[in-house]
């Protein structure tokens, strides 16, 4: 077996939060309102992974499971730069599979696995994990079904996270409260009905401007807090 790493976020103070970053062998779930930085993180990580061992990353190749056209390009080439990769390199090592329903989105793991035979993934990102699911899955009667595939699924993903010592990263969007003070964000309100099986969850937050609250949840080994981190043109940063 091999041993646990960590991969840079980009904010020390989000990576202290977690430990030191990402774990490998293990899923991390970013979860939030719309906007609050889900897809950005995923960006920066698919940069970061490929980054030296000495500067937090695990000199790897990504794959990028988009369910919702997300993805950007330019976006990983304003990162890349600002860290003074070569751009064209970066998004060479970023493979990018776009998942038209949930189905699909299940079999692009298989295929993650394979390609991982070729070149060495460090990093499977699936943003989003839920979208697809609940836009099929409607109604009471189809909450068990739902249920079970994703078990499935998040059980694919931690084998690849296993097999391959790579950090797999997910995010689920979840509706905001409002009119509510938002309490305990892991109780089941609007959208969060789906109680997956990740390592780690993170819930981000909105903040003033550029800032976004990132709180740990649940840690099995870590203690629960929050950070600010900010999304810049750089990236994601203190
Ligand atoms: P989510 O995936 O959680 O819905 P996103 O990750 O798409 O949210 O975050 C969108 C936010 O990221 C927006 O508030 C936007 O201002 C910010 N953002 C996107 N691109 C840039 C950029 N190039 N520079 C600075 N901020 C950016
Ligand atoms: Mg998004």
């Amino acid at each position: 077996r091999k041993k646990v790493t960590k991969l840079t976020t980009g904010s020390s103070d989000f990576d202290t939060l977690l430990g030191g970053g990402l774990e490998t062998q293990a899923i991390t779930e970013f979860f939030g309102e719309f906007g609050s930085g889900k897809t950005q993180i995923m960006h920066q990580l698919a940069v970061n992974v490929q980054l030296p061992k000495d500067k937090g990353g695990l000199e790897g190749h990504a794959v990028y499971i988009d369910t919702e056209n997300t993805f950007r390009p330019e976006r990983i080439k304003q990162m890349a730069e600002a860290l003074e990769l070569d751009p064209v390199e970066v998004l060479k090592k970023i493979h990018v599979a776009r998942a038209f329903n949930s189905n699909h989105q299940i079999l692009l793991v298989d295929k993650a696995m394979e390609l991982a035979k070729e070149y060495p993934v460090r990093l499977l990102i699936v943003d989003s994990l839920t979208a697809h699911f609940r836009a099929e899955y409607v109604g009471r009667g189809s909450l068990a079904e739902r249920q079970q595939l994703l078990n499935k699924h998040m059980h694919d993903l931690l084998k690849f996270a296993d097999l391959n010592n790579a950090v797999v990263a997910v995010t689920n969007q979840v509706s905001s409260n409002p009119g509510m003070m938002f309490g305990d964000p892991t109780q089941p309100i609007g959208g969060n009905i789906v109680g997956h099986t990740a390592t780690y969850r993170i819930y981000l937050r909105k903040s003033r401007g550029n800032k976004r609250i990132a709180r740990l949840i649940d840690s099995p080994a870590l203690p629960d807090g929050e950070v600010v981190i900010k999304i810049v043109k750089e990236g994601i940063r203190d």
